[in-house]
């Protein structure tokens, strides 16, 4: 009966480990960083918290940066704004469903580029999202039809 009792309670341990351990291992997963070769999903954190969207940073957003960077002769890309929260993207005056908000927008500058050539060579990448050309940096997203500003 003893010995018993110490099997099950080690079998119950084990167990308990097991779902920890997969736990953890799922959620990790879940929340895994779209880290691509020259971005880190860290970098698209929202200015005032720190935070990211809860589903992360859009893969396809970063995939289309890696794509953009190459084209541009492999400039260091600086992005001036990832994912913004709520209260951020008012405080700025984003667009009331503004793709920041979703983690499927950047504003990007590209070391050595000017804006207006960033914006020349994002167009045919970005063809299917949104760019809008600003006098010291480019928003590119990909928010799955074309839009242009
Ligand atoms: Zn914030
Ligand atoms: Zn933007």
């Amino acid at each position: 009966m003893f010995r018993k009792k110490n099997v099950l309670k080690k079998s119950l341990g084990f167990l308990l480990i097991t779902s920890i351990l997969v736990s953890v291992i799922i959620s990790v997963m879940v929340t895994a960083n779209a880290d691509t070769t020259h971005f880190k999903s860290s970098e698209f954190k929202c200015k005032c918290c720190g935070k990211l969207p809860s589903g992360g940073i859009s893969q396809d957003l970063m995939n289309k940066l890696e794509v953009l960077r190459s084209k541009l002769g492999n400039r260091k890309i600086t992005i001036v704004s990832g994912y913004r929260c709520p209260s951020h993207n008012k405080a700025v005056g984003g667009a009331k469903n503004s793709q920041h908000l979703y983690g499927r927008a950047a504003d990007i500058i590209v070391e050595g580029v000017a804006p207006s050539t960033v914006a020349n060579a994002a167009e045919s990448i970005f063809s299917n999202g949104g760019l809008g050309r600003y006098k010291t940096f480019t928003h590119v997203d990909v928010r799955g039809y074309k839009a242009r500003w």
